[in-house]
């Protein structure tokens, strides 16, 4: 897609575990503007390929671009810092913290010093405090984050992982565990976010939420990419089928 770029491209990614080629040599595009989904039968290699491409870990061989950079062999906060691209796994909650001190803590200080200062920043607070209304969990600011529900938590760490504007964010399995009022939530925010202009990578089991919200889909098979276009395009597929039977 020449009109709109590439957010994020793989150049035969190879990542093993012992004798496993969890990624096998993998080249792959995704476009920015859009909601990318990357799925595929369990045991596929999606979640090796987020790992690799958010910088969690590194992989054997291949490259990695983000932008248009080289991104291969950085660290995770390294390529948000550089407003490259934010993770979902990257913003853990911190279970004694306050669902507010939470989303301070994300904006990413290098001390504690200006940790502090954020909290004291009242322009800081009040987009926190916007944020966290948007992801429906605003009531919840004075709890500890042990306290939440687990899918309340995946809000806030969305709501947290949003605090920097990333450009370009990269979700895996948002709706794992959430319940389905809370999956429609996270759904309607991706496409809000999204007409703003943010980018995604959804890594995600729910296909009907993947069908339902990417326009561009990447389905894996045993490590490699075997199918990618529309929702309507890969669900039609033979290719994919096969995958998804094991046969
Ligand atoms: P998916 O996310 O699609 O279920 P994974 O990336 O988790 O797939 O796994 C791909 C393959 O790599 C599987 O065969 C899995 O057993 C193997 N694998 C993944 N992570 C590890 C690891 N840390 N150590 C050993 N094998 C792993």
């Amino acid at each position: 897609d020449a009109t709109r770029g590439t957010v994020l491209r793989t150049e035969a990614m190879t990542k093993s575990f012992g004798g496993v080629r969890a990624v096998d040599e993998a080249t792959t595009e995704f476009y920015a503007g859009r909601i990318n989904g990357l799925i595929g039968p369990n045991g596929s290699g999606k979640t090796t390929f987020f790992n690799c491409v958010t910088g969690m870990i590194r992989p054997d061989s291949g490259t990695v671009t983000m932008h248009g950079k080289d991104v291969t062999r950085w660290a995770p906060h390294k390529i948000a810092r550089a407003g490259l691209g934010r993770s979902f796994q990257l913003c853990r909650v911190f279970p004694r913290m306050t669902v507010l001190e939470n989303m301070l803590v994300a904006v990413q200080p290098r001390s504690l010093g200006e940790y502090l200062a954020n909290t004291r920043n009242p322009e800081t607070v009040e987009k926190a405090r916007a944020m966290l209304a948007r992801v429906g969990i605003d009531h919840l600011e004075s709890s500890e984050a042990r306290d939440i529900s687990y899918g309340q938590q995946k809000l806030l760490e969305l709501g947290s992982t949003l605090m920097t504007d990333p450009p370009f964010v990269m979700l895996d399995e948002p709706a794992g565990g959430v319940n389905p009022a809370l999956i429609e939530r996270i759904a309607v925010l991706v496409k809000e976010l999204n007409d703003e202009g943010t980018t995604f990578l959804i890594v995600e089991h729910n296909m009907e939420l993947i069908m339902s919200l990417c326009d561009h889909i990447v389905v894996f098979d045993r490590g490699r990419p075997i199918a990618s276009g529309t929702p309507a395009a890969v669900q039609a597929d033979p290719k994919v089928l096969e995958a998804y039977l094991g046969v």
